[in-house]
């Protein structure tokens, strides 16, 4: 755990969230700010900062997340598809400093 990190809060259960999935590596919840209709994060239980950060030994737990991601989408209602987004580092956008995937549905997302 990473003292003043939020989702690490989330994880320990010091901050309520809504979440959607747990288990032993990782955690899923929703974004207190959603962008779409439906838009959650998973998140690994240890503190990764960023994806630039993780390792070869983090090749199984990233999988997992990534094979996660469809079968949450299914459950949250997300049939027709879902938008994943991973913002790495102050160039790519990231605010919170702890490796979250981002899974975004429900509307008309645009082509990117
Ligand atoms: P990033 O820009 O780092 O990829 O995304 C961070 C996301 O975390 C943002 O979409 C933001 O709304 C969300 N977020 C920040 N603080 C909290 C919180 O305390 N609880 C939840 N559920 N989401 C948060
Ligand atoms: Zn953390």
């Amino acid at each position: 755990m990473s003292e003043d990190c939020i989702f690490c809060k989330i994880v320990a259960g010091e901050i309520p969230a809504r979440k959607i999935h747990e288990d032993d590596e990782v955690i899923a919840f929703h974004d207190i700010h959603p962008a779409a209709p439906v838009h959650f994060m998973i998140v690994p239980k240890a503190h990764i900062s960023s994806l630039a950060d993780a390792e070869a030994a983090h090749e199984g737990l990233l999988g997992r997340i990534l094979l996660l991601a469809p079968k949450l989408a299914r459950q949250e209602g997300l049939h027709t598809g879902f938008r994943t987004i991973i913002n790495t580092g102050r160039g790519g956008g990231q605010e919170v400093m702890h490796l979250h995937v981002h899974i975004l549905g429900g509307g008309s997302l645009r082509a990117m």
